[in-house]
């Protein structure tokens, strides 16, 4: 087996990471702070055309894989971007590019993948309802067909960047639990323009990504085009199953490579400070802990690329890229709270950012898929155990 890459895919790792580094820890730590966009971030990675990333050729943007688009989103997070710098990649990238270049009408292609080249559509995925959290197949938002469009009524829940995304890709009813065979049937997919559709949203309190910001969203009658379906009417779970998948691959390199930035923190934290007469790394227990962490996350990172790599040539990446998410999630975790343990008290120090990271890598063992859900993903399909719900 063959690991090297391409020297195109080297560029990448080095040209994200020197533009990434030029937003140092004190931006992430004030964007956090105050629940602030970041802008300027967000307009230097469009100017070096990385929101286009995977944009086709003819549309202005790069033309490149699922593979490519993971090493972006890895590089932004491990060079310190963290959550937010990652995730904000990952919803382009997926909930936008992935999303309409596979699966959009000629006419939506071309109305939003020069906007995504030139950074200017950022998006939002809403599947989440106050009622539907992990059994999406419960959601009530419902799509009446009426004349040529669709009337949507309905609330989603922890939307992330509603307030201020472009595009929402909304999964809604459109036909009623009880008309349907299977649950899974009568979902359609939309591309929700926020700018020509009217929606309400407020925002959710948070402590973690708090540069993005959660919504709940309110469809009071709002109108969508019939042209914005994503796919085919009714049969939305098949294309959200896959916009999920290329989802996993996002989160896994975003875990990943916050995780690995955070250990490199604590790592030198455990270097230069001296108790006893000795650094604190010079101890087993400071210093086990530390090297435990990279050896899992390096085992996560190898998952990833195997994830997006499947992805990347067309093979079903749902199995690996469920198990990369949930080990990243876990080797994330592990590593900043090894890192809070190294730091002693000033882990519990806004000015150190373990306690951000700490707050934003908790996430990923809840959200965007729940640790159990893998379990039970992983017991049914790869051990063949008995459904657990
Ligand atoms: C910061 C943040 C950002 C988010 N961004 C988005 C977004 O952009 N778009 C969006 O649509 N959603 C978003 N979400 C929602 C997120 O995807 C959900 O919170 C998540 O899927 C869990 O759903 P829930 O909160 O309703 O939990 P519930 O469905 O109520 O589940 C609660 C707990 O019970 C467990 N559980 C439930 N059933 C079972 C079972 N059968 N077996 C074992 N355990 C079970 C779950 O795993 C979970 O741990 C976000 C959430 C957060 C916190």
């Amino acid at each position: 087996m063959d690991f090297t890459e391409t020297e195109e895919q080297r560029l990448i790792r080095k040209s994200i990471a020197e533009l990434v580094k030029r937003f140092p820890q004190e931006y992430w730590r004030e964007k956090d702070w105050k629940e602030e966009f970041p802008q300027e971030y967000w307009d230097a990675m469009a100017e070096h055309g990385w929101s286009g990333l995977l944009v086709p050729e003819e549309y202005g943007g790069a033309g490149l894989t699922m593979y490519e688009a993971h090493i972006a989103m890895y590089e932004a997070a491990r060079n310190g971007a963290g959550l937010p710098g990652g995730d904000l990649l990952m919803r382009t990238y997926i909930f936008g590019s992935y999303a309409i270049n596979e699966f959009g009408s000629n006419e939506l292609k071309e109305k939003w993948l020069p906007r995504i080249a030139e950074g200017k559509a950022i998006f939002s995925i809403g599947h989440t309802e106050p009622i539907a959290g992990v059994n999406t197949f419960d959601i009530e938002t419902f799509a009446e067909h009426r004349a040529g469009e669709y009337i949507i009524n309905g609330q989603k829940m922890w939307i992330t960047l509603a307030h201020r995304a472009d595009g929402i890709l909304l999964v809604a009813r459109t036909k009623h639990k009880e008309e349907v065979k299977r649950r899974s049937e009568g979902l359609t997919l939309f591309m929700v323009d926020t700018h020509e559709s009217k929606m309400k949203t407020a925002r959710i309190p948070t402590v973690a990504m708090r540069p993005l910001g959660e919504n709940m969203v309110y469809f009071e009658d709002t109108r969508v085009p019939e042209e914005n379906v994503i796919g085919e009417v009714d049969k939305g779970w098949q294309y959200l199953a896959r916009v999920f998948n290329a989802e996993r691959v996002g989160t896994a390199s975003v875990a990943t490579g916050a995780g690995e930035f955070v250990v490199d923190l604590a790592t030198d934290y455990a270097k230069n400070r001296v108790v006893f007469g000795k650094p604190i790394g010079s101890n087993q227990a400071i210093n086990f802990p530390l090297a435990e962490t990279k050896i899992y996350l390096e085992a996560a990172k190898l998952l990833l690329q195997k994830a997006a790599w499947l992805f990347a040539t067309g093979q079903d990446p749902s199995i690996v890229g469920n198990m990369a998410a949930y080990i990243a999630a876990e080797a994330a975790f592990r590593a900043v709270d090894q890192a809070i343990q190294t730091y002693g008290g000033l882990g519990f120090s806004i000015e150190t950012d373990i306690e951000r990271y700490y707050r934003d890598l908790r996430l990923f063992k809840t959200a965007p898929i729940p640790r159990e859900m893998v379990l039970n993903l992983i017991g049914r399909r790869v051990l063949g155990l008995p459904r657990t719900f």
